[in-house]
């Protein structure tokens, strides 16, 4: 029997603002616990909150981005809870008025995993959006092995819900919706969506059902996740235990899970039977948001995202769509191709040595494109230097390892170290005829159909040269004066 799974995502992006949502307090990953507070973000009785504008631009951007309807008029509500990261007893979020709805994110082929990419069920496939919302972020507990401390640092920091429909089919596509969404969140520099830092967080909702049912199995949540991987594994690891459960002829009863990735399952937190109610109701301190003002200004920012950069760089550059999109997947690296590329003869070239060379030198020292010790304009030098002949492709290599290891410009190696290409076509024919009259033989046997012959000669030429001779124009050059 074969089995469909479907699964929802419910993403939390910490927004990039330098300070939270609803006070002065600063944003900062790894600082000392709770010195970044005030009586707002701690819930103190009394305290007012007032909205971070930066926060509403950026999930502008982030809805308009995704082609979300940005809502005229949005809301925050109270969702009220109890818990010891949240001391006034409910958090700031949006309910049923939510900034964007709609919407979709679109994936591509690098974005699946890479054993998985030569394997993909839907091309292009886009997963389309529910909602996206704007809260706070609760504290963060740290258990200890008797007490349990809390950190409100974190408290009141701007978080964005982004909420699928439940459309996507596989572990496989989940992480391809996760590496896209992160993409394009970095491209409009809405957050930088590092999940080690706990900038991304996800939940999953999950059903399986046999391949003739209709109706969706029983939905179950896991909570939670802080790794695109450990959410490809938490999901695979669920698909096997729901299947495993109905071939047994039980039923799955509705839950909340959790992820020990270390184990490699999934763990009960909690039935239905503990579900909150969230006693939603608006939040009479904050007054609604009007949007007109900050989408028509918000607009006018959006900036290229990877699908038209992947379409542009093929176009403009011609560029293979796979070189393009290798390119684009990270936002540096096609800023660097675009430098270096910006006015080259032959950009796909420059291409090349950045997804060649540059790459494998930079992940042998586990550098990124940001520390790289070759300016994008010293790239685009050393290749021009290749492609006018000056000096042969293999000299390129031995310039390039030097730039990578001393920074210095080509040129300068080039001159030092006297390995530019001799391509004056007078002193390459002067070689060739002395390289012809020291060797008769090959010479006869070329001109007798031995069509081998000319490599030797050339070789001799080249050695005779010290290696500094243009192999091409030296071919050429012989061909012309043995016929
Ligand atoms: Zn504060």
């Amino acid at each position: 029997m074969n089995y469909i799974a479907t699964i929802g995502l419910e993403v939390h992006v910490q927004l990039k603002t330098r300070s939270k949502m609803f006070c002065a307090s600063p944003v900062e990953f790894g600082a000392e616990p709770n010195t970044h507070t005030c009586p707002i973000c701690l819930g103190l009785p009394g305290a007012l909150p007032v909205m971070n504008h930066e926060a509403l631009r950026l999930t502008v951007l982030t809805g308009l981005m995704l082609g979300c309807d940005i809502a005229a008029i949005s809301q925050f509500d109270r969702k009220n809870y109890f818990y010891p990261d949240m001391p006034k007893n409910y958090q700031i979020s949006q309910y049923d008025m939510p900034l964007c709805t709609n919407g979709n994110v679109p994936l591509h082929d690098l974005a699946y995993p890479k054993d998985a990419q030569k394997n993909i069920a839907t091309r292009d496939k886009e997963v389309r959006l529910v909602r996206i919302h704007l809260e706070e972020d609760v504290a963060k507990s740290f258990h200890f092995e008797t007490t349990t401390g809390i950190d409100f640092n974190r408290a009141g920091t701007p978080l964005m819900e982004i909420v699928t429909q439940p459309e996507i089919n596989s572990p496989e596509e989940a992480f391809a919706f996760l590496t896209a969404l992160k993409q394009i969140l970095i491209y409009g520099g809405v957050s930088d969506a590092d999940m080690e830092k706990g900038q991304l967080r996800c939940d999953c909702n999950i059903s399986v059902r046999r391949e003739n049912q209709t109706e969706f199995g029983t939905k179950i949540e896991i909570k939670n996740l802080n790794s695109i991987s450990g959410v490809r594994r938490a999901l695979a690891c669920e698909i096997r235990r729901q299947v495993g459960i109905l071939e047994r002829g039980e039923k799955l009863e509705q839950e909340t899970r959790g992820w020990d990735d270390a184990a490699g399952e999934t763990f009960l937190l909690r039935t239905k039977e503990f579900a909150h109610d969230y006693r939603y109701f608006p939040d009479p301190d904050l007054v609604t948001v009007k949007t007109n003002v900050v989408v028509a200004r918000v607009r006018e920012h959006v900036p290229e995202l990877p699908k038209a950069k992947r379409t542009r760089f093929v176009a403009q550059y011609q560029v293979t769509p796979y070189d393009a999109a290798v390119l684009a997947d990270d936002l540096e690296l096609a800023r660097y191709f675009e430098t270096a590329a910006n006015g080259a003869k032959k950009p796909k070239n420059i291409a090349n040595w950045i997804l060649n060379d540059l790459q494998n030198a930079l992940n042998a020292e586990g550098k990124g494109i940001k520390d790289c010790p070759i300016s994008p304009e010293a790239l685009d030098e050393l290749v021009n230097l290749i492609d006018s002949g000056k000096i042969s492709g293999k000299q390129g290599k031995q310039v390039f390892a030097e730039m990578f290891a001393s920074g210095k410009p080509a040129a300068v190696i080039v001159k030092e170290k006297g390995i530019e290409q001799l391509s004056d076509i007078g002193s390459i024919e002067a070689l060739c005829e002395q390289v012809m009259e020291e060797n008769p033989k090959p010479v006869a046997d070329f001109k007798a159909g031995n069509v081998a012959s000319l490599n030797f000669l050339k070789g001799q030429v080249i050695k005779l040269s010290k290696g500094k001779a243009n192999p091409q124009l030296v071919g050429e050059i012989l061909d012309k004066k043995l016929r």
